[in-house]
């Protein structure tokens, strides 16, 4: 692990209030326990005081970070100031549906300091978002973005969903024309997938509907690509896109280059020192934990020079920046080119990785299937 990068620090907030039906991240729709959660969440802070360098990163996630109150949020900031110590222009974000944004929620979020606003958008498509189980409407989501310009938010990011079964290309082409039409700094764009246990899930094995299948999804992942570079966005990541690398997501850059990162609140990772632990999933269960005074961590592994190698290839190839030969060799004793010449010689000659300035990358069709080149 890179010691000298500064950490980044996640705070899930596990309430939403109702579930998208697509959704499998941890959540609960009991909001009278909000008030609990958050003097568990603040005891969680001091539990781990001193533990950390300065983060460079604060990411609110979920969950939705936005159903809490300014001052809730406000709160949790004072909290993480109380206990750890953030380095100067500290990227701060948020996670919001924009079913709860208006003027003064926007305001009190800027003067607070955060500084970076995702806005849950997942489509401009009135037929596509009542599928996927979204509280909002479209015209909400537009006014959430006008609104957080307003409001001085100059980071603002959305995230929108493509291959909802059903959805046209021109459907979703016309949700990204109308996403660009903002000019968002950032923009996740993810496929639909499909867990078992979700509402989708569910009615996907009863046959209710079928899914667009690998060669139209192939399709929806080209024309994103291709249309947001060519409206001046960098593809930085499989599902990420900047209007120049000084908005690419700092925090999310941490998962991917194997920098240390705390997790905090319900079933939030953490990684450090080649080390990795998460906590228990369920408030039910984090809550009780920190009242006895114990960590809410459900396990803890340590990660072995091989995994550790194996996660950076992984990683590194679902990022544009690819992985680098010799910072790969002295971090893991392991010379790709020499073990893996055969595969990355053919991988190449497909059109799936491209070497130059001593960097082994993805090209865009490497990216579209990221998750297999990694098994190189
Ligand atoms: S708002 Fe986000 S976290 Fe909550 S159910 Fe929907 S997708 Fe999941």
């Amino acid at each position: 692990m890179n010691l000298e990068k500064n950490p980044g620090l996640y705070i899930h907030i596990p309430f939403c209030l109702s579930k998208c039906h697509y959704c499998d991240f941890y959540s609960s729709t009991s909001l009278s326990i909000v008030s609990d959660f958050l003097n568990a969440l603040f005891k969680e802070m001091e539990m781990y005081r001193n533990r950390f360098k300065a983060f460079d990163t604060v990411y609110f996630g979920g969950g939705t970070p936005s159903l809490l109150s300014p001052k809730q949020l406000k709160d949790i900031l004072i909290t993480v100031q109380k206990n750890f110590d953030l380095t100067a222009n500290t990227e701060i974000t948020i996670e919001t549906n924009p079913a709860d944004l208006d003027q003064s929620s926007l305001e009190s979020m800027r003067r607070m300091g955060i500084n970076r606003i995702n806005i849950g958008v997942q489509s401009f498509d009135e037929k596509v978002l009542p599928f996927l189980g979204r509280r909002h409407s479209a015209k909400q989501a537009i006014s959430a973005i006008e609104t957080s310009r307003k409001a001085g938010f100059e980071n603002i990011g959305l995230d929108l969903i493509y291959g909802v079964p059903g959805q046209e290309m021109n459907s979703w082409l016309n949700t990204l024309r109308q996403a660009v039409a903002f000019s968002p700094e950032h923009l996740s764009c993810y496929q639909l997938t499909l867990e078992a246990e979700t509402p989708l899930g569910i009615r996907y094995r009863a046959g209710e509907f079928l899914m667009p299948g690998e060669e139209l999804e192939y399709q929806f992942f080209v024309k994103t690509s291709q249309f947001l570079e060519d409206a001046g966005y960098v593809h930085y990541e499989v599902s990420n896109f900047a209007r120049g690398m000084e908005h690419a997501s700092k925090h999310n850059q941490k998962y991917w280059d194997n920098s240390p990162y705390l997790g905090l609140g319900p079933s939030a990772h953490s990684f450090q020192n080649n080390c990795r632990w998460w906590n228990r999933r369920s408030v039910d269960q984090y809550i009780p934990a920190i009242a006895a005074g114990n960590l809410p961590v459900e396990e803890t592994e340590t990660l072995t020079r091989e995994q550790l190698r194996l996660e950076a290839l992984y990683l590194g190839l679902r990022t544009k920046k690819g992985v680098n030969f010799e910072e790969y060799k002295n971090r893991y004793q392991y010379d790709l080119l020499t073990e893996k010449k055969e595969m990355i010689e053919k991988l190449r000659e497909e059109g799936f990785i491209s070497i130059h300035d001593g960097r082994l990358y993805p090209t865009q069709a490497g990216l579209a299937v990221a998750d297999s080149l990694a098994l190189i």
